[in-house]
């Protein structure tokens, strides 16, 4: 055959993202909604979806959703931006604030995806590692800062995968240390009912990511925004692909947003779940579990791999991190329906009970 030259250098070593989504009975794995969207919401995409001009181009910056969001923000629509996933957001961020000669911040164990796409677009990735119980290692993170040379940083708050929000006072701390873009990834911040909202209007640095994959049950839509100071949107606007975000996202995401006040009993189930999955599996001998503000606990176990696939045996995917580097031996199970939940502590009992 004949040969093609190497890809770019920066593609060296980077392994494609696996969310490793197998085939499952419950799926507990992606930190989905156990719900579908509502019957009566989904009523209302099939009459907007009739007649839907297909052949024309989507409105690029879905200015309808972009307004639904701005006002229920107290913002207006310069404040906030769509894209194609919380995703293509995160990747937008990494071409705006990084680059070749750029240093990017990051706190791990976190959300994978941000190192990624900065060693994809060359940025330096300075990492300060979260401490033995996953909190901030705030001290450090703010010496970093100081050194001057952080061009961008990001915290997840609840921080995924370990579940804890971050500290109000250190993020102040951190959006005063110094002019970098300071992004707060607010995935799942429906579950902690936190945000940094109020601070946009004195942090230009400040800006928040958020998605519809989660609380809103659209993991299958490809929906996220940011909200953030005029002028940080506009740089994004210069990297931002025009027709990411189609038309029909675009009419699902703003059917789901105006109606989003039928999402909160899910919400509040979800809270209510997650309260049972900590208490359950505090109980349970030799495991681990780590507090959660989020839709997702994660938990340390002996031999977390032979436990994994002994729940996947029983039907149960969830999430295998104990080969990630300082997540040695956890687990993470998104919170599932009540049934769901009971099903995935029953076989874990069941699996903890065989082997001791
Ligand atoms: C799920 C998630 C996102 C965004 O996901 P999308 O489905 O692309 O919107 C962003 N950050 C974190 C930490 C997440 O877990």
């Amino acid at each position: 055959m004949h040969g093609v030259r190497n890809s770019h250098p920066n593609l060296a070593g980077i392994v494609p993202y696996d969310p490793k989504y197998l085939p499952a009975k419950q799926y507990l794995s992606a930190n989905e909604n156990p719900s579908n969207v509502p019957e009566e919401v989904q009523l209302e995409i099939r009459k907007a979806l009739k007649g839907f001009p297909f052949n024309r181009y989507p409105d690029p910056l879905g200015n309808e959703l972009r307004d639904l969001i701005a006002e229920a923000n107290g913002l207006s629509r310069e404040n906030v931006l769509l894209g194609n996933g919380g995703d293509e957001l995160l990747f937008n961020l990494a071409l705006t604030w990084g680059g070749p000669g750029r240093t990017f911040l990051n706190v791990p164990p976190t959300f994978s995806v941000y190192e990624a796409n900065a060693r994809l677009t060359g940025t330096k990735v300075v990492n300060v590692p979260r401490k033995e119980n996953f909190d901030i290692d705030e001290e450090a993170v703010l010496a970093r800062m100081a050194e001057g040379d952080i061009d961008f940083a990001v915290i997840t708050s609840p921080n995924n995968p370990t579940g804890k929000m971050a500290n109000e006072t250190f993020l102040r701390k951190l959006l005063d240390s110094s002019d970098a873009l300071i992004m707060v990834d607010e995935a799942y911040f429906e579950f902690s009912r936190f945000s940094m909202r109020p601070y946009l209007d004195q942090y230009e640095n400040l800006v928040i990511l958020r998605t519809f994959s989660k609380a809103f049950s659209l993991a299958g839509v490809r929906m996220g925004y940011l909200l953030a100071n005029a002028s940080v949107i506009r740089e994004f606007l210069k990297v931002r692909q025009p027709y990411s975000v189609d038309s029909v996202s675009q009419a699902i995401a703003t059917a789901v947003y105006r109606n989003r006040s039928l999402f909160v009993p899910g919400i509040n189930q979800i809270i209510e779940q997650r309260g049972v999955l900590l208490e359950e599996l505090g109980k349970m001998p030799g495991v681990t579990v780590f507090d959660s503000d989020s839709n997702y606990v994660l938990f340390r176990v002996a031999d977390a791999d032979e436990i994994w696939r002994g729940l996947y045996d029983r039907g149960v995917l969830i999430r295998d991190f104990s080969h990630s580097q300082y997540l040695e031996n956890c687990l993470r199970v998104s919170v599932g329906s009540p049934e769901e939940n009971q099903v995935f502590l029953g076989a874990l009992a069941e699996i903890l009970n065989e082997r001791s």
